[in-house]
């Protein structure tokens, strides 16, 4: 039986969507041939692309705006470096919630000026900076949506004249947002949309070429437009597995309904996480992440009990990260509801064991 699966990333995926993409390995719309031994450029290909980036414009009901879908690679690290390379003239102003943050903050130092506007760095980045001001005059202001790996989300995104760009990775097509509020949104794949080796990035058009630098070919992001992802060859499996999520998530009504189950699955853990004496959360209540949930055991020592007894019910990638200690329940859109009542049910009997 299939594990439950809460590891942070890569991550859990539709298993209908695991079943189809195991199918096109072998054969690719009854071609006779592999989805990845065919040409890019082949006519079924060209439209796994189109689709792939429509849909994602779909979902986010980002169609007819001016915005632009591509894939590309290099992960959402590389996305650091682009979003400077491409759009930091003198200064721009960074929210530094967490280490994914903290490296996109690195790489666009390299360009410009970088303004911190607001960090939690003070405590182990366990909150949401709030009641930051970004200057006027700068050239975007770059947050993170979701912190992965500490477990906090920004339920609010800032009212500002300023573009804004925002590193969706792990919470992208999760829950609804005015995404008409960003100027550029971008994604990793593997934490809510498909296998690692591509990269969502959505980009309203009007904002770019306005950099006076000379911009490596495959970095500019005007060149990936043109070329509507295939600047060179792509990922053909992320991209394809990357759809075929996309389309489980339309079909089932997509970013509304999903949202829904997604705090259903927070609520009942974080419920047991209050209520269990056992446990205690890492991050301040109202900065939470739906995604990734984060605890630790009130009492070390049974710690041991606890790992054999989750791991023992099928429970799979429950350790928090390395730079946190204690358990991270990534609870991404394929992870049923049924998952996480499993694991509310092992905290339970650790609590009836005591
Ligand atoms: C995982 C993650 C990244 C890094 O993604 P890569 O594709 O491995 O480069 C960046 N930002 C966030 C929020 C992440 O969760």
């Amino acid at each position: 039986m299939k594990k439950h699966n809460f590891s942070a990333g890569p991550c859990i995926l539709p298993q209908e969507v695991l079943q189809k993409a195991s199918e096109a390995v072998l054969n690719f719309n009854d071609d006779n041939l592999s989805l990845i031994e065919i040409s890019h450029r082949s006519k079924s290909f060209v439209e796994v692309m189109e689709k792939a980036r429509s849909l994602a414009l779909e979902l986010l009901g980002l169609e007819n705006k001016g915005y632009k879908a591509v894939f590309l690679q290099g992960g959402a690290s590389l996305e650091f470096l682009m979003v400077a390379y491409n759009l930091l003239h003198k200064k721009a102003a960074y929210l530094n919630t967490g280490t994914w943050a903290n490296n996109a903050i690195k790489e666009a130092k390299a360009f410009g000026e970088v303004l911190e506007v607001g960090s939690s760095k003070d405590n182990h980045f366990n909150y949401i900076p709030k009641g930051y001001t970004i200057p006027e005059d700068a050239d975007y202001f770059h947050c993170t949506s979701n912190n992965t790996i500490v477990g906090t989300q920004m339920k609010a995104f800032p009212e500002t004249k300023v573009s804004i760009v925002c590193d969706m990775s792990s919470d992208i097509f999760s829950r609804q947002l005015d995404f008409e509020k960003f100027d550029l949104i971008y994604a990793g794949a593997q934490k809510n949309m498909g296998p690692a080796g591509t990269t969502l990035v959505i980009i309203k058009e009007e904002i770019l070429g306005k950099v006076e630098r000379e911009i490596p070919t495959m970095l500019d992001y005007q060149v990936h437009i043109a070329k509507e992802s295939m600047a060179n060859t792509p990922s053909v499996f992320a991209v394809y597995v990357s759809m075929l999520t996309m389309q489980w998530l339309k079909d089932l009504g997509g970013i509304k309904f999903i949202e829904e189950v997604n705090n259903k699955k927070a609520a009942l853990l974080y419920a047991e996480i209050d209520r269990n004496s056992l446990f205690t959360g890492i991050v301040a209540k109202e900065d939470r992440s739906t995604m990734n949930a984060t605890f630790t055991l009130t009492d070390v020592s049974l710690k041991e009990t606890f790992d054999t007894m989750w791991s023992a019910a099928g429970i799979n990638g429950l350790n928090g990260h390395r730079s946190v200690g204690g358990y991270r329940a990534s609870m991404y859109n394929a992870l049923p509801l049924y998952s996480v009542q499993v694991l509310v049910d092992i905290m339970q009997e650790l609590e009836a064991k005591k």
